[in-house]
């Protein structure tokens, strides 16, 4: 029998999770959820998804849009073995008592906080650490980046300190309030979060983080300096990056020189909306000085989470015991490091 899926809040990351959900054999879509009649709603349902309304007061507005709604968000909660909660940060704490009234299980996102939950996730990391729970937390597109390549360094070769500053895009590319459009905003509160929420992953390194907001809307970069316990060649960064999923080189060399050829990349690859679930690491922008590892990734914000989510699933609900093994389904499935 397969795994049945709700999605509570089906915007930039609902709907892309709702989409991986649909293209895994052992997991299905039984509804999503919206607030209001937006033509995302129109979308759901054409494909396919059976629409919810986040609350009672809402359903006359879509019947008067001529929406088919199947019911609230209490009664998907009826249906359904796990719910995503892609609500907007901060929100889905108000929810986590009525799933568990309802009985089911949840994911939060890297919006809410790690103590929400009380587990924070990433396949290749901590795959086994959701396994049976209640409630996990995939953490956010700038940690799950992060975690994708300081983890198998720290266990390769190890960490004695990382020190990195995240540009950051200002906005996601729907999102029609936008960021200034000349500005860059550096983050005052410092140390930022970023650093205690990869410890929240891997749970003893060393890691401090600086963040800006730029008037970008395409992806995320991060420039990061590792101390490393020992003096390696840049091929054995290249090795063991090279061993581990959803990590994707690009070269600069090859005409990769920003994050707009690499989103260009994606979708000459004809991923779906364009995106791009690995984190991309510049090849040829990677330098040991002595023991200093230096180098640039960039991360796909809208997207890099969402194969995380699927294997969050099946670990929570124990379908899969393998972590190498739920990736590699997801991953072929979403045609990931293709
Ligand atoms: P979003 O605003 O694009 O989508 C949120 C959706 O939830 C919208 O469809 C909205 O209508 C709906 N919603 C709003 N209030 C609701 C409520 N009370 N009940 C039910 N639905 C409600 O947000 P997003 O960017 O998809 O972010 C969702 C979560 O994912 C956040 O925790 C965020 O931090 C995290 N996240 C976002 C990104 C990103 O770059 N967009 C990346 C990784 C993680």
């Amino acid at each position: 029998m397969k795994v049945r899926v709700g999605i509570n809040g089906y915007g930039t990351i609902g709907k892309r999770v709702a989409s991986a959900v649909a293209a895994q054999d052992d997991m299905e879509v039984i509804g999503v959820t919206k607030t209001r009649p937006s033509y995302e709603a129109y979308l759901a349902s054409a494909s396919g998804f059976p629409l919810y309304t986040a609350s009672s007061e809402q359903v006359a507005n879509f019947e008067k849009e001529g929406i088919e709604i199947k019911g609230t968000l209490d009664d998907l909660m009826d249906v359904v073995d796990i719910m995503i909660d892609a609500t907007p940060g901060g929100v889905g704490e108000a929810y986590l008592p009525r799933y568990q009234k309802a009985g089911i299980k949840a994911i939060f996102q890297g919006g809410e906080r790690h103590e929400l939950a009380g587990v924070s996730f990433n396949a290749y990391a901590n795959y086994s650490d959701a396994w049976g729970a209640d409630f996990a937390r995939v953490v956010s597109c700038n940690t799950t980046g992060l975690v994708r390549t300081l983890f198998p360094l720290d266990r390769d070769i190890g960490i004695e300190r990382v020190s990195a500053t995240l540009v950051r895009r200002g906005a996601d590319p729907s999102d029609n309030k936008g960021s200034a459009l000349n500005n860059l905003e550096p983050s005052l509160k410092l140390p930022t979060h970023h650093g205690p929420d990869v410890k929240t992953i891997i749970p003893g390194i060393n890691i401090t983080t600086m963040a800006v907001k730029s008037p970008t809307t395409l992806m995320h970069l991060h420039c990061i300096m590792a101390d490393l316990e020992k003096e390696v060649k840049e091929e054995d960064i290249l090795a063991t990056w090279e061993a581990v999923p959803r990590v994707k080189f690009v070269s600069g060399k090859q005409g990769m020189k920003g994050t707009a050829n690499i989103m260009e990349m994606a979708k000459d690859l004809e991923r779906q909306r364009g995106d791009l679930m690995e984190v991309a690491v510049w090849q040829d922008g990677i330098k040991m000085v002595g023991k200093t590892l230096y180098y640039y990734q960039a991360v796909h914000q809208e997207s890099d989470v969402v194969p995380e989510n699927i294997d969050c699933i099946r670990s929570m609900m124990e379908i899969e015991c393998d972590p190498a093994r739920s990736i590699k389904i997801t991953d072929n499935s979403l045609g990931i490091n293709e």
